[in-house]
């Protein structure tokens, strides 16, 4: 059989173009510099799928930011405000992703958004009456030959059209539908550029399809694809899908002359119920997606081999074995992880090792089940990973629904927290964590490679603690934050106060442009092996006499951003990991800690992407774990949480049935549109939905601050508001996070004013 793999990591093994591109974003380095190290990782990774026996190897999977916005760029979905700023392509390129501030003009960076359920973020595509859709880039057409020229021919890839339909975000009266015809002139285009430059397959990425699909989202489709598919000549066409199962739009793309088409068999597993019902067309390739393309376990090759046979029961249809979804959401390699022991190494696999999954699995399929590889595979799989906490479990089989009720009602709580704070109208605060400076990270480096005691360690710490204490002090902030100067990353500090935890060394996964992130693995049974926040909070607290915030991750985040473990359900991982955490919570307060932030970043993201089954297959367990963090603390205490980016729309019941106290969101990106949820369904929740975009170093004014104040006050009522920055500033400087929150305290003051 033949095989491949949807896309492969880009930000490099050592995370080299993260560290190029941002000394390019500093002028250390010039595009010509950064540009041959991208050009070095394409080639490194090209080759490292053709020695690995890959045999359809993709291109245009690299991207410097985002494959979306590199889709985008590509067509000439540029908003004006940013053509305007007449900079050179990459310039322009970076400032759609980044904002631009500087000599030629001031713009904020287009609204970012988590990639379906993964905790990748794109960048969304603005559509506008004045988008004008033609090629405006070449990109795909340069990667395509430049791998050519080192003799590989590879599948060049893209986002679809109806994907980034479906994606972006449409402004001043724009619609999907106005649009559709110039998409498929410029796709049809594409397809004729890279036919003539000797492409031999193109796969276009519409993930969008494993949505829940209407007949106007299909008749979308249709429109597309019968203008682009009719300019194929001999360029075979790969409509590649994942994350999901096409089983409301099989029967409609498999009429179409698509050469191929690539399901999900491990997340869109309904897609083998899909196949019984609609026979896939034997003169198309069936590209397979067996090997978990999210996950770091190694795969059970016997069932892999029997969905493959479940497969070609099916159909007749000759077979492609892929993974499931790009690589782009493992780490690359365990070769970079020597501290792990060899006897766990050897049920985990990243993406080279998938590659190697790939081999065997096309290996075994013709030459048997004698073969070496899959009998070492069965008997990986045959004995215990781990030693079971039987008397976790049995505790966690007993909970009761009061184990989850926080007593009393929130209204009697927040009534008697407001005099027990006595705060200001519209309290002030951030979300948690002051920049992580080079000071501060090599403060942590230096204790990890053990050139300074954890004394020492812990003093640095302390004095940068102290030191944002002051300022926020100084400028007058009402709810103080201690900094997270402690921790490396929002999960991976906490997993490593927890029994069942493994980390990487290297393990680093694309997150947005040149951030990225490690997610821990999570190996077996979660509890609490030691305080983990106590410390650093009981201390901040006694440095100040206004209230210190505690900061905790909530129990869906620490799962969503670790691998999960594919042997027990992500539902009693989550119990497990809300009884850590529920036990850190009383520590906290036992310790004088009055107001607790336990971060549910990640709640939104790993909703279903069919609504049918967002209650059933996640919020059902999601809320009333995130519940159980919180349920034993005393009504003075007051239960803060936070979540990042996306839509929370349809969720809003939801969120406010966590029965937080207060709740801070990432809005400023969305524009808001957060606001008339709250209104529309009484949000009882305090709530703080950002005033200002984190994610980029713009500073936002005064002025432009009370704007958002007072429209965010035109929908909810003013006692029930908090104003706080859209999420943690870590990845800022200091100066412009400093700059931001005067004014963002100036904004307040003058507001409040007026009230
Ligand atoms: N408390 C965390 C911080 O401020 C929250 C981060 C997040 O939501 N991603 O960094
Ligand atoms: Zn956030």
């Amino acid at each position: 059989m033949t095989t491949t793999v949807i896309g492969y990591p880009r930000i490099g093994a050592k995370r080299e173009l993260k560290f190029a591109t941002q000394k390019y974003f500093k002028n250390r380095i010039s595009e010509d510099e950064l540009q041959a190290k991208a050009a070095q990782l394409r080639s490194t990774h090209w080759n490292t799928l053709k020695n690995a026996g890959i045999d359809q190897i993709p291109s245009n999977d690299f991207s410097f930011f985002d494959n979306t916005l590199d889709a985008a760029f590509l067509l000439n979905i540029v908003p004006e405000r940013y053509a305007a700023l007449h900079l050179p392509a990459l310039a322009e390129y970076f400032a759609l992703a980044r904002g631009y501030q500087g000599e030629d003009g001031d713009v904020k960076a287009l609204p970012m958004k988590k990639w379906f359920n993964t905790n990748y973020h794109y960048i969304v595509p603005e559509f506008s009456p004045k988008t004008k859709i033609q090629l405006h880039g070449s990109k795909i057409f340069e990667e395509f030959q430049e791998a050519k020229d080192q003799g590989i021919i590879t599948r060049p890839v893209i986002v679809g059209p109806y994907t980034l339909l479906r994606l972006g975000r449409f402004v001043d009266g724009a619609k999907p539908a106005d649009f559709i015809a110039d998409l498929a002139a410029a796709y049809k285009e594409i397809i004729e550029k890279l036919s003539a430059e000797g492409a031999e397959w193109f796969q276009i990425d519409e993930p969008a399809l494993v949505y829940d699909q209407t007949e106007a989202d299909l008749e979308t489709f249709r429109a597309l694809y019968d203008q682009i598919l009719p300019a194929k000549g001999s360029l075979k066409i790969l409509l590649q899908t994942y994350f999901g199962d096409l089983r409301d739009s099989l029967a409609v793309v498999d009429k179409f002359d698509f050469d191929g088409i690539g399901l999900d068999f491990v997340e869109g597993r309904e897609n083998l119920e899909v196949l019984n019902k609609v026979k896939f067309p034997k003169d198309k390739t069936l590209f397979a997606g067996v090997i978990n393309g999210k996950n770091i376990w190694k795969a059970h090759y016997a069932k892999v081999l029997s969905t493959i046979q479940a497969i070609q029961s099916n159909t007749d249809a000759p077979i492609v074995i892929s993974t499931s979804c790009s690589l782009l959401h493992v780490p690359y390699t365990l070769d970079n992880e020597p501290k792990l022991p060899a006897d766990e190494k050897q049920y985990l696999a990243f993406a080279n090792e998938k590659l190697g999954e790939l081999h065997d699995i096309d290996h075994i399929l013709t030459a048997g089940l004698d073969d070496p590889a899959y009998q070492a595979n069965i008997a990986l799989f045959s004995k215990p990973r781990y030693e079971e906490n039987k008397a976790l479990n049995a505790k966690i089989a007993a909970l009761t629904p009061a184990d989850y009720t926080r007593k009393p009602a929130r209204k009697e709580r927040l009534a008697i927290q407001k005099k027990e704070f006595n705060l200001p109208i519209l309290p002030t605060t951030t979300i948690g964590s002051f920049p992580q400076s080079p000071a501060v990270r090599k403060n942590r480096y230096q204790l990890r490679h053990g050139e300074i005691t954890k004394a020492q360690y812990d003093k640095f710490n302390e004095e940068e603690t102290k030191r944002w204490i002051k300022f926020q002090e100084d400028i007058g902030i009402d709810v103080l934050v201690h900094g997270e100067f402690e921790r490396n990353d929002m999960v991976e500090y906490f997993g490593e106060h927890l029994n069942g935890y493994r980390f990487t060394e290297n393990g680093w996964v694309q997150s947005y442009g040149t951030r990225a992130v490690k997610p821990p693995i999570i190996w077996g049974d979660v509890s609490r092996r030691e305080p983990i926040t106590v410390d650093a909070s009981v201390y901040a607290q006694s440095q100040t006499k206004k209230i210190m915030k505690g900061m905790l991750t909530g129990p869906v985040t620490m799962l969503n951003w670790s691998f999960p473990r594919e042997d027990v359900s992500r539902e009693l991982s989550t119990q497990q990991l809300a009884l850590a955490l529920q036990e850190e919570v009383l520590d906290l307060e036992a310790h004088g800690i009055k107001i607790i932030q336990i971060d549910e970043a990640a709640l939104r993201e790993k909703l279903p992407l069919r609504k049918s089954d967002w209650f059933t297959k996640y919020l059902d367990w999601a809320v009333p774990a995130f519940r159980l963090v919180g349920a034993k603390v005393k009504p003075t205490t007051q239960i803060h949480t936070h979540m990042c980016y996306s839509e929370f729309g349809d969720i809003i019941p939801a969120i406010d049935d966590l029965d937080a106290d207060v709740i801070s969101f990432e809005a400023s990106r969305a524009d808001l549109t957060l606001l008339d949820a709250l209104q529309k369904n009484h949000f009882e929740t305090e709530v703080g939905p950002g005033v200002y975009d984190i994610h980029s170093p713009r500073v936002p004014s005064e002025q432009e601050i009370i704007n958002v104040i007072h429209k965010i006050l035109a929908k909810v009522p003013a006692d029930n508001v908090w104003i706080n920055p859209d999420c943690g500033l870590k990845t800022r400087e200091e100066p412009e996070a400093k700059a931001s929150l005067i004014n963002l305290v100036a904004a307040t003051k003058a507001v409040r004013a007026e009230l």
